[in-house]
Protein backbone atom coordinates (compact mmCIF):
# COMPACT_ATOMS: atom_id res chain seq x y z
CA UNK A 1 0.00 0.00 0.00
CA UNK A 2 2.86 2.11 1.36
CA UNK A 3 6.24 2.25 0.53
CA UNK A 4 9.61 3.79 1.43
CA UNK A 5 11.67 4.42 -2.03
CA UNK A 6 14.04 6.86 -3.70
CA UNK A 7 14.88 8.90 -6.11
CA UNK A 8 16.29 6.31 -8.90
CA UNK A 9 14.46 6.49 -12.18
CA UNK A 10 16.32 3.25 -13.46
CA UNK A 11 17.64 5.58 -16.51
CA UNK A 12 21.20 4.35 -15.59
CA UNK A 13 20.38 0.76 -15.58
CA UNK A 14 18.26 0.62 -18.51
CA UNK A 15 21.06 2.19 -20.51
CA UNK A 16 23.85 -0.26 -20.00
CA UNK A 17 21.65 -3.21 -20.07
CA UNK A 18 20.84 -1.83 -23.91
CA UNK A 19 24.75 -0.99 -24.42
CA UNK A 20 25.56 -4.55 -23.56
CA UNK A 21 22.76 -5.86 -25.84
CA UNK A 22 24.31 -3.61 -28.54
CA UNK A 23 27.48 -5.29 -28.12
CA UNK A 24 26.06 -9.07 -28.39
CA UNK A 25 25.55 -10.04 -24.69
CA UNK A 26 22.91 -11.95 -23.24
CA UNK A 27 21.16 -9.39 -20.69
CA UNK A 28 19.47 -10.34 -17.66
CA UNK A 29 17.93 -7.19 -16.40
CA UNK A 30 16.73 -7.18 -12.54
CA UNK A 31 14.75 -4.29 -11.77
CA UNK A 32 12.90 -2.82 -9.41
CA UNK A 33 9.75 -0.72 -9.75
CA UNK A 34 11.26 1.89 -12.06
CA UNK A 35 9.49 4.60 -14.51
CA UNK A 36 11.53 3.57 -17.82
CA UNK A 37 11.15 0.25 -20.01
CA UNK A 38 12.94 -1.60 -22.77
CA UNK A 39 12.06 -3.42 -26.09
CA UNK A 40 15.61 -4.37 -26.81
CA UNK A 41 16.19 -8.05 -28.00
CA UNK A 42 18.11 -9.69 -25.98
CA UNK A 43 17.44 -8.44 -22.81
CA UNK A 44 15.41 -10.68 -20.29
CA UNK A 45 13.68 -8.61 -17.60
CA UNK A 46 13.09 -9.87 -13.99
CA UNK A 47 10.86 -7.72 -11.84
CA UNK A 48 12.09 -7.02 -7.69
CA UNK A 49 9.52 -5.48 -6.10
CA UNK A 50 11.80 -5.10 -2.79
CA UNK A 51 15.21 -4.89 -2.09
CA UNK A 52 15.14 -8.41 -0.70
CA UNK A 53 13.54 -9.92 -3.83
CA UNK A 54 16.14 -8.00 -5.79
CA UNK A 55 19.07 -10.01 -3.67
CA UNK A 56 17.27 -13.21 -4.06
CA UNK A 57 17.43 -12.85 -7.92
CA UNK A 58 20.79 -11.63 -8.25
CA UNK A 59 22.41 -13.73 -5.58
CA UNK A 60 20.60 -17.02 -8.02
CA UNK A 61 21.06 -15.44 -10.94
CA UNK A 62 25.15 -14.16 -10.47
CA UNK A 63 26.25 -18.04 -10.69
CA UNK A 64 25.70 -18.30 -14.29
CA UNK A 65 26.58 -15.06 -15.55
CA UNK A 66 30.40 -13.64 -17.07
CA UNK A 67 29.48 -10.22 -15.07
CA UNK A 68 26.86 -8.00 -13.17
CA UNK A 69 26.59 -4.30 -12.98
CA UNK A 70 24.91 -3.16 -9.76
CA UNK A 71 23.10 -0.01 -10.82
CA UNK A 72 20.53 -0.12 -8.35
CA UNK A 73 20.01 2.33 -5.67
CA UNK A 74 19.05 -0.19 -2.92
CA UNK A 75 17.90 1.05 -0.16
CA UNK A 76 19.73 0.55 3.25
CA UNK A 77 17.01 -0.20 5.39
CA UNK A 78 13.46 -1.54 4.97
CA UNK A 79 10.69 -1.83 7.49
CA UNK A 80 11.13 -4.46 10.09
CA UNK A 81 7.50 -5.39 10.18
CA UNK A 82 5.77 -4.27 7.08
CA UNK A 83 2.02 -4.33 7.49
CA UNK A 84 -0.51 -5.55 4.89
CA UNK A 85 -2.85 -3.10 5.28
CA UNK A 86 -3.06 0.59 4.96
CA UNK A 87 -2.04 2.34 8.71
CA UNK A 88 -4.20 4.65 9.59
CA UNK A 89 -3.52 8.14 10.10
CA UNK A 90 -4.79 8.07 13.50
CA UNK A 91 -1.61 9.12 15.66
CA UNK A 92 0.51 12.44 15.17
CA UNK A 93 3.60 10.38 14.76
CA UNK A 94 4.13 7.33 13.59
CA UNK A 95 7.61 5.71 14.42
CA UNK A 96 8.64 3.17 11.81
CA UNK A 97 10.97 0.39 12.88
CA UNK A 98 13.72 -0.13 10.17
CA UNK A 99 16.04 -3.07 9.61
CA UNK A 100 19.22 -3.27 7.22
CA UNK A 101 18.96 -4.53 4.30
CA UNK A 102 21.47 -6.82 2.57
CA UNK A 103 24.09 -5.54 0.44
CA UNK A 104 23.34 -7.44 -2.55
CA UNK A 105 26.61 -6.29 -4.72
CA UNK A 106 28.60 -7.29 -1.57
CA UNK A 107 26.99 -10.91 -1.74
CA UNK A 108 28.20 -11.07 -5.46
CA UNK A 109 31.54 -9.90 -4.59
CA UNK A 110 31.91 -12.44 -1.80
CA UNK A 111 30.39 -15.49 -4.51
CA UNK A 112 32.63 -14.07 -7.41
CA UNK A 113 34.60 -16.66 -9.15
CA UNK A 114 37.44 -16.38 -11.29
CA UNK A 115 36.62 -15.18 -14.95
CA UNK A 116 33.62 -13.33 -13.10
CA UNK A 117 33.71 -9.73 -13.79
CA UNK A 118 31.58 -7.44 -10.97
CA UNK A 119 31.11 -3.59 -11.61
CA UNK A 120 29.30 -1.33 -8.93
CA UNK A 121 28.15 2.56 -8.50
CA UNK A 122 29.22 4.92 -5.68
CA UNK A 123 26.96 8.30 -5.25
CA UNK A 124 29.23 9.99 -2.91
CA UNK A 125 29.36 13.91 -1.48
CA UNK A 126 32.08 13.71 0.04
CA UNK A 127 35.85 12.46 -0.31
CA UNK A 128 34.50 11.11 -3.34
CA UNK A 129 37.62 9.14 -5.16
CA UNK A 130 38.96 7.81 -1.52
CA UNK A 131 35.31 6.37 -0.62
CA UNK A 132 35.10 5.08 -4.30
CA UNK A 133 38.18 3.13 -4.03
CA UNK A 134 37.29 1.96 -0.62
CA UNK A 135 33.81 0.69 -1.82
CA UNK A 136 35.67 -1.27 -4.60
CA UNK A 137 37.70 -3.01 -2.33
CA UNK A 138 35.09 -3.66 0.32
CA UNK A 139 32.68 -5.18 -2.39
CA UNK A 140 35.20 -7.09 -4.20
CA UNK A 141 34.82 -4.84 -7.65
CA UNK A 142 36.71 -5.12 -10.69
CA UNK A 143 35.24 -1.52 -11.72
CA UNK A 144 33.28 0.99 -9.82
CA UNK A 145 31.81 4.13 -11.35
CA UNK A 146 31.51 7.46 -9.58
CA UNK A 147 29.41 9.72 -9.69
CA UNK A 148 28.73 13.29 -7.66
CA UNK A 149 25.71 14.67 -6.37
CA UNK A 150 27.63 17.72 -6.57
CA UNK A 151 27.44 17.90 -10.20
CA UNK A 152 24.77 20.02 -11.64
CA UNK A 153 23.22 17.74 -14.30
CA UNK A 154 24.49 13.97 -12.68
CA UNK A 155 22.23 11.40 -10.73
CA UNK A 156 18.84 11.24 -10.09
CA UNK A 157 16.29 11.72 -12.55
CA UNK A 158 18.53 13.56 -15.09
CA UNK A 159 18.96 11.99 -18.61
CA UNK A 160 22.61 12.96 -18.39
CA UNK A 161 25.44 11.95 -16.29
CA UNK A 162 29.15 12.93 -15.08
CA UNK A 163 30.72 9.97 -14.17
CA UNK A 164 35.12 9.06 -13.23
CA UNK A 165 35.67 5.40 -13.58
CA UNK A 166 37.77 3.80 -10.93
CA UNK A 167 39.00 -0.15 -11.69
CA UNK A 168 41.17 -2.41 -9.60
CA UNK A 169 44.31 -2.30 -11.51
CA UNK A 170 43.97 1.94 -10.05
CA UNK A 171 43.09 3.45 -13.66
CA UNK A 172 41.23 6.37 -13.31
CA UNK A 173 39.32 8.07 -16.54
CA UNK A 174 37.09 11.20 -15.54
CA UNK A 175 35.08 11.76 -17.75
CA UNK A 176 32.38 14.91 -19.05
CA UNK A 177 28.93 15.41 -18.55
CA UNK A 178 27.22 13.13 -21.20
CA UNK A 179 23.57 11.27 -22.18
CA UNK A 180 23.44 8.29 -19.75
CA UNK A 181 23.29 6.45 -22.83
CA UNK A 182 26.84 7.62 -23.94
CA UNK A 183 27.89 7.07 -20.34
CA UNK A 184 26.73 3.70 -20.50
CA UNK A 185 28.56 2.76 -23.37
CA UNK A 186 31.79 4.23 -22.08
CA UNK A 187 31.14 1.68 -18.88
CA UNK A 188 30.85 -0.81 -21.29
CA UNK A 189 33.95 0.29 -23.13
CA UNK A 190 35.83 -0.65 -19.47
CA UNK A 191 34.08 -3.73 -19.09
CA UNK A 192 35.02 -4.99 -22.87
CA UNK A 193 38.80 -3.43 -21.79
CA UNK A 194 38.78 -5.60 -18.23
CA UNK A 195 37.52 -8.91 -19.65
CA UNK A 196 40.46 -10.28 -20.97
CA UNK A 197 42.09 -9.78 -17.86
CA UNK A 198 38.84 -11.65 -16.02
CA UNK A 199 39.87 -14.59 -18.61
CA UNK A 200 43.06 -15.19 -17.57
CA UNK A 201 42.53 -15.57 -14.06
CA UNK A 202 40.54 -18.55 -14.69
O1 LIG B 1 27.40 1.21 -0.25
P1 LIG B 1 26.69 1.89 -1.35
O2 LIG B 1 25.19 1.73 -1.31
O3 LIG B 1 27.09 3.31 -1.60
O4 LIG B 1 27.24 1.09 -2.63
C1 LIG B 1 26.75 1.31 -3.90
C2 LIG B 1 26.88 0.05 -4.73
O5 LIG B 1 26.40 -1.08 -4.00
C3 LIG B 1 26.03 0.13 -5.96
O6 LIG B 1 26.65 -0.62 -6.98
C4 LIG B 1 24.72 -0.51 -5.50
O7 LIG B 1 23.99 -1.03 -6.59
C5 LIG B 1 25.22 -1.60 -4.57
N1 LIG B 1 24.32 -1.97 -3.47
C6 LIG B 1 23.76 -3.24 -3.41
N2 LIG B 1 22.96 -3.62 -2.35
C7 LIG B 1 22.71 -2.75 -1.35
C8 LIG B 1 23.28 -1.44 -1.37
C9 LIG B 1 24.07 -1.10 -2.45
O8 LIG B 1 23.99 -4.02 -4.34
N3 LIG B 1 21.92 -3.15 -0.34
Amino acid sequence: MRFIGNYSTGKMGYAIAEALAGEGAEVILVSGPVSVSTSEKGIRVVRAESAGEMYEACTAIFPGCDGAVMTAAVADFTPANPEDRKIKREKENLVLELKPTRDIAAALGAAKKPGQLLAGFALETTDELENARLKLKKKNLDLIVLNSLNDAGAGFGFDTNKVVILDKNNKIQTFELKTKREVAADIVNEIITLLPQQMDSL
